[in-house]
């Protein structure tokens, strides 16, 4: 079964306002097993509206429209509705009469336009508003399920989840929803599809999709089957080869990130950590700290900003730095080895690098980074070259120190 989804309003096509709504209603259909294929958002205007509808009705098992239901001249939904379907609209004294009710709690008069929204279009059926005064109409048309949702989110959602989601699920044969999760290090996104791509492009069910983030890329495999074990075979038959292809460069299959994972490694091992960074700015430690329980492993950290706090803090000699520069492999190790001394910690990771936007020399430009780790069997830095502004090479940095404290522990 597949969806689309119409949002209606004039705001949601200015820089001002975000069509949220259609990502909420997109996971709960996804849940369910239904696939968004289709969204548009749609100004305030009847003819694009209704020609939008009109071919949303023929090519979408479940049409979902948003917005556009309240009480003024601009809301158009209901009427483009009814234009692109061909149905009438009835006046409904049950709905007028809900509408009034909720006026007189609130101890307000009604203003004579709310009247236009107790229309009804006809052979909709009625799905009652708790939040506000507009109803959400649901229509079944030629098999296919049209619903109409007003735009405020704190309607919307109780309506959709309490009354939509319950009549779509009736109508759905019976299926279970098995899925995998793979979280990846150390790669770029088209690096990851163009290994796995041969895999997945070949099956329909199970979807996988990719997300990317800064040296962060996650995989979902969500397969739907009448039966669990065939959606589980399903899922080892694409899932199995993926994580061959991908090997150890997989650091998370439930989801969790990198400094979970990593940590979790640490706490199984018995092993503390001390970080010393420059670049980084504290990011590192923050990333490591934001995990509850990380004092189980985290010692704490250096925030080694100019040369000077690299040799106070770090004792890092003021020689190596002069003869090196800050941003050195050598300055990476001495940093990781003072941070190790001073804690006595197992492990100490290293940043030091160029951020940019300005900085860098000829052969170090803007974007290079040294991470350094040392441990019991000694200290190593490696040099890495990252791209993007300044928060996104900051981000590639802890990542890609995480990512080699993994491999240390792995
Ligand atoms: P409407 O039902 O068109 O009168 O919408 C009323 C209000 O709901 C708008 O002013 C927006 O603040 C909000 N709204 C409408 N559509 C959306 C949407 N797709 N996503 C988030 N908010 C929305
Ligand atoms: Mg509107």
């Amino acid at each position: 079964m597949n969806a689309e989804i119409i949002a209606v309003g004039s705001e949601l096509l200015t820089p001002q306002r975000m069509d949220t709504n259609s990502l909420f209603i997109t996971d709960q259909l996804n849940v369910l097993g239904i696939e968004v294929t289709m969204k548009t958002i749609v100004g305030d205007d009847r003819s694009q509206l209704t020609s939008v509808i009109a071919a949303a009705v023929k090519r979408s098992d479940v049409v979902v429209l948003t917005g556009g239901l309240g009480p003024t001249e601009d809301d158009v939904t209901r009427d483009a509705v009814g234009a692109a379907m061909g149905l009438g609209q009835t006046y409904s004294n049950e709905v007028e009469a809900q509408i009034l009710a909720r006026f007189q709690r609130a101890g307000r008069k009604m203003a004579e336009n709310n009247k236009r929204q107790a229309m009804v279009l006809d052979t909709a059926e009625v799905l009652p508003n708790e939040r506000g005064t507009a109803p959400a109409l649901w229509i079944d048309y030629d098999g296919r399920s049209v619903m109409l949702l007003p735009g405020p989110p704190n309607e919307m959602k109780p309506l959709f989840v309490g009354q939509c989601i319950p009549k779509l699920k009736a109508k759905m044969p019976p299926l279970v929803i098995r899925t995998r999760f793979y979280r990846v290090a150390g790669m770029g996104e088209s690096d990851v599809d163009q290994l796995i791509a041969p895999v997945y492009t070949k099956y329909a069910n199970p979807v996988t999709t990719i997300l990317a983030a800064p040296s962060d890329i996650q995989l979902h495999l969500r397969a739907r089957c009448a039966e669990a074990e065939e959606a589980e075979r399903l899922l080892a038959e694409v899932g199995g080869p993926i994580e061959e292809l991908l090997g150890d460069r997989i650091y998370s299959r439930n989801g969790d990130p990198l400094e979970a994972a990593v940590g979790n490694l640490m706490r199984a091992r018995q092993v503390t950590l001390a970080v010393a960074e420059s670049c980084t700015g504290g990011m590192l430690a923050e990333r490591i700290t934001g995990i509850a329980g990380s004092s189980d492993y985290f010692v704490g950290g250096f925030l080694t900003y100019t040369n000077a706090m690299k040799s106070l803090l770090l004792g890092v000699d003021a020689e190596l730095i002069e003869k090196h520069t800050a941003v050195s492999e050598q300055v990476a190790v001495a940093m990781a080895q003072g941070a190790r001394e001073k804690t006595g910690a197992n492990f100490a990771l290293s940043v030091t690098g160029y951020a940019g936007p300005g900085g860098g020399t000829e052969e170090n430009p803007v974007g290079t980074v040294f991470i350094g780790i040392a441990h019991a069997a000694g200290a190593q830095a490696k040099r890495f070259k990252f791209f993007g502004d300044r928060m996104r090479m900051r981000q590639m940095a802890t990542q890609t120190a995480l990512d080699l404290l993994r491999r240390h522990l792995g």
